[in-house]
């Protein structure tokens, strides 16, 4: 059989101070797999400069003509984590034959990269990297990260627990993932929608290496909600079957209403008509912000946007 060109798609946004540490280790990596045979000496590693106002580009540019083993492609402006894998994705899908997306930041183990080859080579077309523990994590982040996978499956989303966007697809998965047109991207919870074999390899995350993390809790939050109302129907269901157990009890309370005035006993009721009217208020914005929510993502949608738009390579495309 002949062995598979890898391609290793690595999202980066200002990174400037932990690319030149990272950038060898995964050379090294490719390097290691391609004399093991497991992989084609074709394989690359594909750096997506998400928008970077630092140096990245410019360090990806010298690390392409240094070596003809990285190649670098530029989204046109910053537009996210999600979009930059997806862009470095499908820009690698007709190049190789399988691909795996890594932070850039040291963060997840590349040793993991062997066994995701091998789960491969054994036939599986996509392979998760699940992160085994989470020590690394502060407690916040930890509970307010395993509470969000509960209950994303709680909405009846799919996603493989405790993975997050280290994995391997063939590029037969992404010939076929490249259909699913939605701007709002969800990856975790996209791919598993596409099918296919697929396996799970263990890892321990470590802290970054250098930077910063880009994924303040205003982000994290955002890709949550997002990763929810994108790939559920499950609130607006909610929202429907609480309207329905407040009518129910609404039904009731008129009901005692009109039998306790019919025996001349009705009170002054102020108080408790008044909470009723305001919590009825409440309840109803909230419903309507609910709907109005995945209004907003139609709008989203039918625009049709680009999802990304690559603005350069560091290599000449009439040449390829
Ligand atoms: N990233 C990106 N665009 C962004 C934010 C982040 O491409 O707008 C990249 C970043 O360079 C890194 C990966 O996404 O390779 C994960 O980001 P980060 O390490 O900051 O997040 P954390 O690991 O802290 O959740
Ligand atoms: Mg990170």
């Amino acid at each position: 059989m002949q062995k598979p060109i890898l391609y290793i798609v690595i999202p980066c946004y200002n990174e400037e101070a932990v690319l030149p540490i990272t950038s060898g280790m995964f050379l090294e990596k490719l390097k290691q797999l391609t004399a093991q045979e497991k992989i084609s000496p074709d394989s690359r590693i594909l750096f997506v400069n998400d928008g970077s106002r630092d140096k990245t580009w410019e360090i990806i540019c010298d690390l392409a003509k240094a070596d003809e083993h990285f190649l670098g492609i530029a989204q046109s402006r910053n537009r996210g984590h999600q979009a930059a894998v997806l862009a470095g994705l499908m820009e690698a899908k007709e190049r190789c034959d399988i691909t795996i997306s890594i932070d850039c930041d040291g963060q997840d183990d590349i040793n993991a990269m062997d066994k995701m080859v091998d789960e491969y080579l054994s036939g599986s077309e996509v392979v998760y990297g699940v992160r085994s523990k989470r020590d690394t994590d502060t407690f916040f982040k930890r509970f307010t990260a395993e509470g969000f996978y509960k209950l994303l499956a709680a909405m009846g989303v799919e996603v493989v627990f405790n993975h997050a966007d280290y994995r391997l697809i063939s590029s037969r998965v992404l010939k076929e993932f490249a259909n699913f047109k939605e701007v709002n991207l969800y990856l975790r919870g996209m791919i598993p929608l596409v099918g296919f074999k697929s396996s799970s390899v263990y890892y321990e995350r470590h802290e970054r290496l250098a930077g910063e993390s880009h994924y303040p809790l205003r982000k994290m939050l955002a890709l949550a909600f997002n990763g929810i109302t994108s790939l559920s129907v499950k609130p607006i269901r909610m929202v429907f079957f609480t309207g329905f157990i407040i009518m129910c009890l609404s039904f009731v309370g008129i009901i005692w209403a009109v039998v306790a005035a019919l025996m001349g006993k009705s009170v002054a009721g102020w108080a408790s008509l008044a909470c009723i009217v305001c919590f009825m208020g409440g309840v109803q914005c909230l419903f309507l912000g609910v709907i109005g929510e995945y209004i907003g993502k139609i709008y989203l949608e039918v625009k049709a946007r680009p999802r990304y738009i690559i603005s350069e390579r560091t290599w000449d495309e009439e040449e390829t």
